[in-house]
């Protein structure tokens, strides 16, 4: 048996009750093969595989707090800090109630790859909780935010792992935790990323993924003789990620059509009005229901199992920005018999692995998450940057260092693609150019 199939098997058996993880890990593997036999005995004698598969460490915490009722309610916490060859561990925090260690753990070991992809020096790393902010009120929120970090402030720091936000986690969540870390540890430091502009935030990091995303996608059309103007996309989510991708690809000249949240899905043929959406989702942190009233042309869709909901709207382009695994086989088939030409992934590891093989193996442009949603990160390491030099640089700066950024992923893992005969596959691309930088890194720093 192979080196790759050997490890698959292993990590399969340890962690036999994390589906979303070994999903994770077996799409990496598998487009990892080609190097792996190039360097096998190297890899194998170094466990280079077994290491980069088990996190550095996970901790996993009771979070109780006090609801408005006076019930003490408790979550379970999580920080999964996964490799850190590169830089200081750096991710989101997720708070929905599907999370479970599982879930933190494929999120930690992706974030490994993408934060690789950025150029810029951060590990990897993930964490949250099964709490739901959804119908909560900000004291309870607060609560509970003050709770999570009281226990997580003693393993995270500036150049120790840097959370940051993620489904469930915006620039308030971020505030409350950042102002108990201060107040615990009594340090005034950029122990977290995505904060208010007040408090060492950056310009643009709200907008990041979702401009990112844009960018990326847009180089792509680009390299392949075609241009954003003028297309018809399909967006899913209504989260960060979505309204500024949303609002970039009108700023190129797309047209977006479709958004959605968890109860269902908006169909605009007119275009999505970003600013209404940003009013619903942002500032009254509504249901897209509301949307549809307060326009003409939106047709509202209650989500219905087996059904495609935004993939099954006609599009050029469609970029998934929801969460892991919302399109599937079925869906990917149709969008195709409807003609889609590029998939990019908003959301991390929204497309299973039956629906990638079938865009790749039907003529569908697909980058996955791991690159295309790499620029949220990317500006967080601005961030840090930032509070290092305790400065702050304008919109257009940063702006600029992302599309940058972007730009130079795309190339990276389009070039590692033909390196090893894989032109076009960017799935592969992003994983063996991930990859290398972070092998390179374990291997000169010894065993550990
Ligand atoms: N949660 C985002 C991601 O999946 C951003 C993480 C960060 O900024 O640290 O990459």
């Amino acid at each position: 048996m192979g080196y790759v199939d050997e490890v698959l098997e292993l990590v399969s058996k340890k962690n036999a009750d994390q589906p979303e993880f070994l999903q994770a890990v077996t799409e990496v593997l598998n487009t990892l093969r080609p190097v792996v036999d190039a360097n096998e005995e190297l890899y194998r004698s170094n466990a280079i595989l077994e290491r980069i598969t088990e996190p550095d460490r996970v901790l996993m915490f009771r979070v109780p707090w006090v609801d408005d009722k006076g019930q003490v309610q408790v979550n379970r916490g999580f920080r999964v800090q996964f490799n850190n060859a590169i830089g200081p561990y750096k991710g989101g925090l997720r708070l929905h109630p599907s999370v479970n260690l599982g879930i933190i753990k494929f999120l930690g070991f992706e974030q490994v790859f993408k934060n690789s992809l950025t150029s810029l020096p951060i590990g990897g790393g993930k964490g949250g909780s099964d709490f739901d902010p959804k119908g909560k009120s900000d004291r309870e929120i607060m609560a509970f935010c003050q709770s999570f970090m009281t226990e997580l402030c003693k393993y995270i720091g500036a150049d120790v792992d840097v959370p940051a936000g993620d489904i469930g986690t915006g620039a308030r969540e971020i505030g409350f935790m950042f102002g108990q870390y201060k107040r615990i540890r009594g340090t005034y430091e950029g122990v977290l990323t995505g904060k208010g502009l007040s408090y060492g935030g950056s310009l643009a990091r709200t907008e990041a993924t979702g401009y990112g995303l844009l960018y990326i996608t847009e180089e792509l059309m680009k390299c392949h003789g075609d241009s954003l103007e003028g297309k018809t996309i399909a967006v899913s989510g209504a989260g960060n990620v979505a309204i500024y991708a949303i609002q970039k690809a009108q700023q190129l000249g797309a047209k977006v059509v479709t958004c959605s949240d968890s109860t269902g899905w908006i169909y605009d043929p007119e275009g999505i009005d970003v600013e209404l959406l940003r009013e619903v989702k942002e500032v009254k942190r509504a249901r897209l229901t509301e949307y549809a009233a307060a326009r003409k042309s939106a047709e509202y869709h209650e989500k219905k199992n087996g059904e495609h909901g935004v993939w099954s709207v006609k599009c050029d382009i469609a970029l998934p920005c929801a969460t892991q695994n919302e399109l599937d086989l079925e869906d990917a088939k149709q969008l195709v018999a409807n003609g889609v030409k590029a998939v990019c992934e908003g959301a991390n590891m929204p497309t299973t692995l039956e629906a990638t093989e079938y865009f790749q193996n039907n003529g569908v442009m697909f980058i996955c998450g791991k690159a295309a949603n790499a620029g949220g990160v990317a500006t967080s390491a601005l961030e840090m940057s930032q509070n290092s030099e305790r400065l702050s640089w304008t919109f257009e700066e940063v702006d600029a260092k992302l599309k940058n950024i972007m730009v130079n992923i795309y190339h990276n893992i389009d070039d590692a693609a033909k390196r090893y005969g894989m032109e076009g596959n960017y799935v592969a691309g992003a994983n063996i150019a991930g990859f290398e930088k972070v092998v390179n890194a374990m291997l000169a720093q010894g065993v550990y």
